[in-house]
């Protein structure tokens, strides 16, 4: 009997928590419909998480979301902008229409068991790094909650779960936005997981990839060398030129390279030579000059080594375009929401990652950051939203999934996205992402002041993705 109390004193307790911040029948709604759904969107995560298929080859991880998509009643264009991984799940009608992202590949080299110390699931495998098992299904969530609204004839429109693949290598949202996949979108919705949970309001660095070959002529490198032309040596070349570059660029640029091939073995003047180079800078505009500068020192490595030079363009990322008005109707959901709160479990488990990773051992941090300002130059990465952002008005959201200065990329992420931490994010993303499309399907007011300030900030630039003539590069291995 006594239990009884408890419990009725705690969901009343609850209840009226809710009912103090106000929360709308509609988004307790959308919360009740996660929280439904809540073992099947775990195991799918689960599921993706285990498998960590790389880009472009997430076959079984798109099945699982598309799928599930289908079996709620959305509507599944598949291989979509000639991507097999690259889905559209559709459903309602008319407008508003309002999309939503969801990534699901993983990092080669980085296999990881569900615990906080280091070891592989799978020696040599790949892992979700980036949690991008619990980024697509936390996004289908939210898209299967906003349809069971509209089913339940609360609220009216389209609502578009979209399956973007190769985020990490290729970058899939880019061939998917030429093909207009955004056009008729009033307002795209997203995600990310991260060591903190706010309303995203920073942009992203844009970026160029692309790769150089060098062509000489092979020799004995002892008895002929003089019948020789080194593409190694052009390779030193131009490598040691971008080092001397770095003098006089901005400290906002960054270049990296990698050496795919600097020849076979000690006895051969090698004859080809390869590497990929990147360029980011803040944005766009201010990426291109150095772009073009590194391209031409191609050409300078060339000649000074006497041999052929090739530079092909992988692809390009524009840097994200913010929505401040976006951004805080995101954070008004989260403010309703309140913290995650963590187990002591789970707490321990942070801090053991800390531990591990020589970070300070103060465990998950799941305070809701206030609204920030916007950064003139942002820190951090890239990501192809930024190239979404470009094409439709985009509301973005960070959710906690990890431990506070986890290192990203790292065997950590995959632990914690494969674990209670994980979920409990997972989910909270769901939730907050349902209740902001419950905000934009109620108030078409709020979809055009989100739509002002995009159509405000990109001006009259006429989007054009950065990716070579030619079909994705399915497949390939650069
Ligand atoms: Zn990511």
């Amino acid at each position: 009997m006594k239990h009884y109390l408890v419990l009725f004193l705690l969901v009343s307790f609850g209840m009226s928590c809710l009912a103090q911040k106000k929360v709308s029948a509609n988004k307790k709604a959308v919360i009740a419909s996660v929280n439904k759904h809540e073992a099947k969107l775990k195991e799918i995560s689960d599921a993706i998480w285990a498998n960590a298929e790389i880009a472009f080859q997430e076959t079984e991880s798109s099945e699982l979301l598309a799928n599930y998509a289908e079996a709620n009643g959305f509507t599944v264009e598949r291989g979509y902008a000639d991507i097999p991984t690259a889905f559209i799940a559709t459903y309602g009608s008319g407008d508003p229409v309002i999309s939503i992202l969801g990534e699901f590949d993983a990092l080669p080299g980085i296999s990881q068991k569900a615990q906080p110390t280091k070891d592989p699931l799978e020696e040599g495998a790949a892992g979700h790094g980036c949690g991008h098992n619990l980024f697509g299904t936390g996004s289908l969530g939210a898209a299967i909650a906003i349809k069971e609204l509209m089913e339940a004839g609360k609220i009216e429109g389209t609502v578009k779960f979209l399956g973007t693949p190769a985020e990490e290598k290729f970058f899939g949202k880019l061939w998917m936005a030429e093909a207009g996949a955004w056009d008729d979108v009033d307002v795209n919705i997203s995600w990310h997981p991260s060591a903190a949970t706010k309303a995203d309001v920073q942009s992203s660095l844009a970026l160029v990839d692309f790769i150089v070959e060098f062509e000489g002529q092979a020799a004995h490198a002892a008895s002929d060398p003089w019948n020789g032309r080194s593409a190694s040596d052009a390779l030193e070349l131009y490598t040691t030129g971008i080092n001397y570059y770095r003098e006089h660029i901005r400290p906002t640029v960054r270049i990296h390279y990698h050496i795919q091939d600097g020849g076979q073995v000690v006895n051969v003047v090698p004859d080809y030579s390869r590497l990929w180079v990147r360029v980011r800078n803040s944005d766009r505009e201010g990426m291109m000059p150095v772009y073009e500068q590194v391209k031409k020192m191609a050409e300078g490595a060339a000649i000074m080594a006497n041999v052929d030079y090739k530079v092909s363009l992988v692809s390009g990322l524009h840097e994200v375009l913010v929505n401040r008005k976006g951004g805080a109707i995101m954070q008004k959901n989260l403010e309703l929401l309140g913290p995650i709160e963590y187990s002591a479990e789970e707490t321990a488990f942070g801090k053991k990652i800390q531990e591990v990773t020589g970070k300070p051992q103060v465990g998950m941090d799941s305070a809701i950051t206030p609204l920030e300002e916007t950064k003139e130059h942002p820190g951090g990465g890239s990501t192809d939203v930024g190239d979404v952002s470009w094409n439709v008005a985009n509301i973005n959201l960070g959710v906690t999934t990890a431990p506070k200065d986890t290192p990203w990329h790292s065997w950590a992420v995959v632990a914690c996205g494969g674990m209670s931490i994980g979920h409990k994010g997972m989910l909270y993303a769901s939730k907050a992402m349902a209740m902001t499309m419950v905000d934009l399907f109620e108030n078409p007011k709020m979809v055009e002041e989100v739509k002002a300030e995009y159509k405000e900030r990109k001006g009259d630039y006429k989007y054009k993705a950065m990716i070579p003539e030619g079909p994705p590069p399915i497949g390939s291995n650069n």
